[in-house]
């Protein structure tokens, strides 16, 4: 049983938001005997004690979902029914102190809410050793809610992940490169509900081939999180060598990032992606201070946003860890950023410097091509091994 939390504020599209929450626990939940049914209040998922702890361990990783119980449904109505099932699911738990909590929407149930939790709460103390009630801090909370439907109980709450159902606010596109700030910043933008398609730049033959695989891990990665996931491939080679030898060495990075961003722009429009997401980090490097992110930036009109921004070094590596990318992150493997890298790339660029210096190289042209020639791959989270089906 699915609790909205902050979902239930969003008033005025409360359904849009219902809607894509019921499709992406639909889609996660694809290959599990399941059945789905909501209301304005709640999201039922029925399920088996089989397949039990695999839904559980899903619903952990579907953003949009806050808190859920897992709740037993009683057909029956008989007061001493209930309460003999209640106490057996109880027996079941270790428990020194326990309170009852009943909510009746169901108003023709002919006992109040508090009656009954007095009632079911005597059958408990009757008949389990040394369990006592305490209603400020109960070990068990015994939740009754009398539904016309059915009677559903449940216990202590789990914890889902909370965000936003992705998908809701549309499609971003994340600059994914191989290190550790950019899934971060993805997993970020996912989390507010944003769609996000990838794009990665290489370098070939400069960036290797496990460079490419790297970043199709990372992706595959955040595909948990995101149903599934297209990853662009733009080959960089030719505007980068183009920059390093027609460019003056300490605006090489300026320039080559002013490149991306437009690349980027241009991607992210032809793919109905509103925005572009990015694993900037304030002053972590000379293209990261506040100057260098205007001339950068001054080249594209869409939203570049910046998840870790703000973020400290570690606060960013505590996340990398928490959703699984840290460790394909370190691997080390060259970037094409990490290459051609001048020794003293400029911290504090000029406008007018930067828009001069590219005038050397036909850098439109390039981009053109570039984009025409790009590699699509889709990345899904269910990647099967091949010969499952054949079993
Ligand atoms: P690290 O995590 O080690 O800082 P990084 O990927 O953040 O690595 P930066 O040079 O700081 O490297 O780049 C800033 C941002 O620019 C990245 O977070 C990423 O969004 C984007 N970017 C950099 N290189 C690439 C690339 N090769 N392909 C796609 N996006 C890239
Ligand atoms: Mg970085």
């Amino acid at each position: 049983m699915i609790k909205y939390g902050e979902l239930s504020t969003k008033k005025d599209n409360i359904n849009l938001f219902l809607k894509q929450l019921k499709d992406n626990i639909a889609f996660a939940l694809e290959d599990m005997d399941v059945a789905i049914k909501f209301d304005k209040g709640r999201m039922f998922i029925t399920l088996n004690k089989d397949n039990f702890k695999k839904v559980c361990d899903s619903l952990k990783k579907i953003f949009g979902i806050h808190e859920f119980d897992i709740a037993y449904k009683l057909d029956s109505r008989e007061v001493d029914e209930i309460g003999s099932s209640i106490l057996e699911l109880v027996k079941e738990k270790e428990l020194k102190t326990f309170k009852v909590q009943t909510k009746r929407s169901d108003k023709k149930f002919p006992i109040q809410s508090m009656d009954f939790s007095r009632h079911i709460g005597g059958i408990i103390l009757k008949n389990i050793d040394d369990v006592k009630v305490d209603v400020h801090n109960p070990e068990l909370l015994v939740n009754i809610e009398i539904r016309i439907d059915g009677v559903y109980v449940y216990f202590n709450s789990e914890k889902g992940i909370g965000g936003y159902p992705v998908g809701v606010l549309g499609k971003g596109l994340l600059m994914l490169s191989g290190g550790i700030d950019s899934p971060v910043a993805g997993y970020m933008a996912i989390k507010r509900g944003v769609k996000l398609e990838c794009l990665y730049f290489e370098s070939p033959p400069h960036t290797s081939l496990e460079a490419k695989n790297k970043v199709i891990e990372l992706a595959k990665k955040l595909a948990v999180y995101n149903n599934d996931i297209k990853l662009h491939i733009i080959n960089f080679t030719e505007i980068q060598t183009a920059i390093y030898q027609n460019c003056p060495s300490e605006y090489l990075i300026t320039i080559m990032r002013r490149m991306m961003y437009r690349i980027s722009e241009i991607v992210a429009r032809n793919n109905r992606c509103k925005i572009v997401v990015n694993g900037e980090s304030i002053g972590q490097v000379a293209s990261q201070t506040l100057t260098s992110m205007n001339v950068i930036n001054e080249t594209v009109k869409i939203p570049v946003i910046r998840p870790v921004a703000c973020f400290d070094k570690l606060e960013i590596i505590d996340i990398a860890k928490k959703i699984d990318t840290y460790e394909t992150s370190i691997l080390p493997f060259e970037d094409c950023c990490t290459i051609f890298v001048p020794d003293h790339p400029v911290i504090n660029p000029e406008f007018e410097k930067a828009r001069e210096y590219e005038k050397l190289i036909p850098y439109e042209e390039m981009i053109y091509k570039a984009i025409k020639n790009h590699e699509v791959i889709k990345i899904s989270n269910k990647d099967k091994n091949e010969f499952e089906d054949l079993l």
